[in-house]
């Protein structure tokens, strides 16, 4: 299942498009598999889970952090991560920067927006992103790398189109103001049900789980 899955989104997706497998509450054993496929990128949305397969994989792969980083977590997550996708704040900033410094590595980042406007979810908000990326340049062991989205979650697709329009023209924004150090390479947009919209609309990223592993038993 899970090697048909990959091989088939693989075939399936635009050239230069990358596929992250999102691999929350997976098993090490699943993830192996998805890698043994083909996958390249592996999301990870906690720290104590990716440990556990990382064990297993280890480094024939990318590691993209996809949650919600807490600070006390970052030491422990710089450890894994190649990626980090979902900086939204200059007081998480600066505890990456401080232990990568101190671990002698640069960390790439994706600056999460939070597009849809929603309270409860994270990311920044689109207007207050250039405030943001002008202080995460400052740090030295940090490296901005674009821009990630998750947006409001529905049943159509459709219904995404607009926050990912919207991402998308605030990163033509950026890579327009060429802030010294800042790159504006990566768009992280689109799920299982969006991802198709997401490159439609520019994403050159997709971050994909219960299409290659199916559904997770809390859905
Ligand atoms: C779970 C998750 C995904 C993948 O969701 P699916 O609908 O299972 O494809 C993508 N991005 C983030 C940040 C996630 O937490």
């Amino acid at each position: 299942m899970i090697e048909e899955n990959v091989k088939r989104i693989l075939g399936e997706l635009p050239a230069g498009v990358e596929l992250v497998a999102a691999a929350k509450t997976r098993t090490p054993e699943d993830i192996l598999q998805a890698v043994e496929a083909g996958i390249k990128i592996l999301g990870e949305n906690y720290v104590q889970e990716a440990r556990e397969a990382f064990e297993l994989v280890g480094r024939k792969v990318k590691w993209h952090f996809i949650g919600h980083l807490q600070r006390n977590k970052v030491k422990k997550a710089i450890e894994i991560f190649d990626m980090i996708e979902t900086l939204d704040s200059p007081e998480l900033a600066a505890e990456i920067d401080k232990r990568c410094s101190q671990a002698g590595k640069i960390m790439p980042v994706l600056i999460e927006i939070n597009s849809g406007r929603e309270k409860q979810k994270f990311g920044v908000l689109p207007e207050d992103a250039e405030v943001l990326i002008k202080t995460v340049a400052e740090f030295k062991s940090i490296k901005i790398k674009g821009l990630m989205t998750m947006g409001p979650a529905f049943g159509n697709p459709e219904d995404a189109r607009p926050y990912f329009i919207k991402t998308k023209k605030l990163f033509d924004k950026i890579k327009t103001l060429d802030f010294p150090g800042v790159e504006m390479k990566c768009l992280s947009m689109g799920m299982t049900n969006s991802y198709r919209v997401a490159i439609e609309e520019g994403a050159n990223m997709v971050r994909i789980g219960t299409k290659i592993f199916g559904p997770r038993s809390y859905d």
